[in-house]
């Protein structure tokens, strides 16, 4: 294996850092004191000359407009723009949008990428992801009630969606809905469309409060009602039957990108951490740090983040090798999410009554990330994949056998 870093990640490394020091971390310092309201407006100009440096949508080809990125190096780049709180978004390489342009690319028909991919990669527009409901368990998202229904030339859409991330603003939906009821692979039941929020009957009913915040814009999570919504059969993305191999095709890189992310967050924390404890002093000249526990939380944070970082590197690789590896995006998932609340908590603690402030990102990442446990599958469901492949090398076929429930 080789994931060594290369010249050219070192460069958009340092042209990422250099961008973020200069442009954004005036508007993070500043979220304290004006809160998150309106932060698309403030960065939209940001935005505008972070296109220009050249790895604007990292992700995506260059002829579209992005930087054409490999896999593994957008690993290593996502990580620094994880050291901000805004890095993603301000360089166009944030969920839901990262994963919607992943998708149309793959899937798209050429109307389709020239009236939604092209203008997403741009940054002109945002768009969301349609495919939890608040009525079935996410975790077994073949169940879902939302259907699409021929009627003409076209589908008519009917359901409730909820935690659709960025919805607010965004000018199109990526939704999940059943086309096929009655196929026996439940797999095969449901299709990805796009719609336009505009369309008539699509409905944002509110910006859910998620952990004492009401988001807007990119930083929401919305509530939408489908209340038969038309579009033309163009707007169908994949064939029909497919929207799960397309959602699974979505979630692959999507879990590498969210992964190096967290990295990047666990890294601002321990060097938040590590400067706390050499500075602040417990009694004159007694420095935190000299505390035996405080070093520990410090060696162990340092050796967990090391560790991460390999795992989630040692995925990006392999499936830039050979092709999607799901037991391995599934380690690295619940791993690198518990890997950050541990290290998040142990910031905060270091930093006592400053670390649950708004004053430092700290207290945002600790209560916000917490659902990093649960979106793009809870914990214990990846876990149940990991050990479902290794206990079947010992004869144990999880899927038929009886367990205790
Ligand atoms: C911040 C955030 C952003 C999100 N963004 C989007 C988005 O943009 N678009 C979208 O469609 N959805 C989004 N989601 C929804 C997310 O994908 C779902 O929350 C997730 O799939 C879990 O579904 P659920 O919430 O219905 O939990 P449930 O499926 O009801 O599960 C509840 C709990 O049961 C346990 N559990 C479930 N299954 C098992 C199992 N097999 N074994 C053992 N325990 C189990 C887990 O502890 C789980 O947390 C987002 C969620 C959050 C929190």
């Amino acid at each position: 294996m080789d994931f060594s870093t290369t010249e050219r990640v070192l460069t958009v490394r340092k042209l990422a850092r250099e961008f973020l020091t200069r442009e954004v971390e005036p508007i993070e310092s500043g979220i304290a004191a004006h809160g998150w309201s309106g932060l698309d407006e403030r960065l939209a100009p940001v935005r505008e000359r972070a296109r220009e440096t050249g790895i604007f949508a990292p992700h995506m080809p260059e002829e579209l407009g992005g930087a054409g990125l490999t896999l593994l190096e957008q690993a290593q780049l996502s990580e620094e723009l994880g050291r901000n709180l805004l890095g993603h978004y301000v360089f166009n390489f944030a969920a839901p949008d990262v994963g919607n342009m992943e998708v149309l690319h793959a899937f798209g028909t050429q109307q389709q990428k020239e009236r939604w991919l092209v203008p997403l990669v741009r940054g002109e527009i945002r768009s969301t992801f349609l495919m939890t409901e608040p009525e079935h368990a996410g975790s077994n998202p073949v169940w879902m009630s939302t259907i699409a229904t021929r009627d003409g030339g076209g589908w008519v859409l009917r359901g409730h969606k909820w935690f659709a991330t960025a919805a607010d603003g965004a000018s199109f939906a990526v939704v999940m809905a059943v086309t096929d009821p009655g196929a026996d692979n439940p797999y095969a039941r449901a299709s990805m469309f796009i719609v336009p929020t505009d369309a008539e009957g699509f409905e944002l009913i509110r910006n859910i409060s998620v952990m004492g915040h009401v988001g807007d814009g990119w930083m929401s999570h919305g509530e939408v009602m489908l209340h038969g919504v038309r579009v033309p059969d163009e707007n169908m993305l994949g064939p029909s039957g497919d929207g799960f191999k397309l959602a699974q095709t979505r979630l692959g890189p999507g879990r590498i990108h969210h992964a190096t992310r967290w990295i990047g967050v666990c890294e601002h924390a321990l060097d938040m951490m590590c400067r706390h404890a050499a500075t602040r002093e417990l009694s004159p000249g007694r420095m935190l740090g000299t505390k035996q526990t405080v070093q520990e939380w410090i060696a162990e944070s340092r050796a967990e983040i090391e560790a991460a970082r390999l795992l989630v590197l040692q995925t990006a690789w392999k499936i830039e090798q050979h092709g999607e590896f799901r037991e391995d995006v599934s380690l690295i998932k619940f791993h690198v999410a518990n890997t950050m609340q541990r290290v998040l908590d142990r910031a905060i603690q270091v930093h006592g009554a400053l670390g649950v402030t708004d004053d430092t990102p700290l207290a945002f990442w600790f209560s916000h990330e917490r659902a990093a446990r649960i979106y793009d599958g809870p914990d214990e469901v990846h876990k149940a994949v990991v050990a479902r492949r290794i206990l079947k090398a010992y004869g144990l076929d999880l899927k038929s056998a009886r367990g205790d429930d």
